[in-house]
């Protein structure tokens, strides 16, 4: 049976997701509640809903991936670790589920995707949820967003061989960017902007699909 078409099954599905985040270390409630509020099986393919609270990536075409809950919600938390996310970039927005649990979180979310069938995907999905403060584009994240910058918060869902110079340039004073750097050995790294300076920090170990250039 469909999740989809269950919404009190799906709502105890995201409820078990949410105790297992908890399990797993997350401890910032604006960000349970975030991920409690956004239909995750709504965002996968239907066949795949019956999984879509299991802390997994899942194929949501184009050889692109809906991240895993686990690392949606570390990344959030991280970022807003003592402060709020204020003005925020997604870049690879892919089907959009992360941009919804942003927009319960963040002031204003951008989010770019540099496939145009996703992003169309993305903004179907999201047009259910009437977020208010969400916008998409068809844009190529490595360049940031110039005309929506600067940003308090960048935070990037695709793996960089190396930070894009243009993400630091967009980010705010006193603004936090989240990246997953390598190709093979991926680690998250956060770069936060204090004035002129960048001061980079290197976390945990993670998996992501590669940064690529370039819109299609
Ligand atoms: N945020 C998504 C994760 C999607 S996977 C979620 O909530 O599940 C990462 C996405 O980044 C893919 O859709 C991929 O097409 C996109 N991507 C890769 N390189 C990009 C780039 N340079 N600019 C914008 N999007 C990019």
């Amino acid at each position: 049976m469909a999740l989809a078409d269950t919404g009190h099954a799906a709502s105890r599905a995201r409820a078990r997701m949410v105790e297992r985040l908890r399990s797993q270390g997350i401890r910032d409630e604006k960000v349970l509640a975030a991920m409690m509020q956004v239909p995750r099986h709504q965002f996968v393919q239907e066949g795949l809903s019956y999984s879509a609270y299991d802390d997994t990536a899942l194929p949501i075409g184009f050889q692109q991936t809906i991240s895993q809950p686990f690392v949606v919600a570390r990344m959030i938390e991280i970022l807003r670790a003592g402060r709020e996310l204020g003005r925020t970039l997604e870049v690879g927005a892919g089907c959009g589920y992360q941009a919804a649990v942003l927009s319960y979180v963040a002031q204003e979310v951008y989010a770019v995707e540099r496939i145009r069938p996703l992003l169309d995907r993305a903004r179907e999905n999201l047009r259910t949820l009437r977020r208010p403060n969400v916008r998409l584009k068809h844009a190529d994240g490595n360049l940031g967003l110039p005309e929506a910058a600067p940003f308090d918060t960048i935070i990037v869902a695709a793996a960089a061989a190396a930070i894009p110079q243009a993400l630091k340039e967009q980010l705010a004073p006193g603004g936090r960017l989240m990246i997953p750097v390598g190709t093979n050995d991926q680690r998250l790294v956060m770069v936060e902007r204090q004035g002129a300076i960048f001061r980079e920090s290197r976390l945990e170990a993670v998996r992501f699909v590669p940064l690529l250039n370039g819109t299609e």
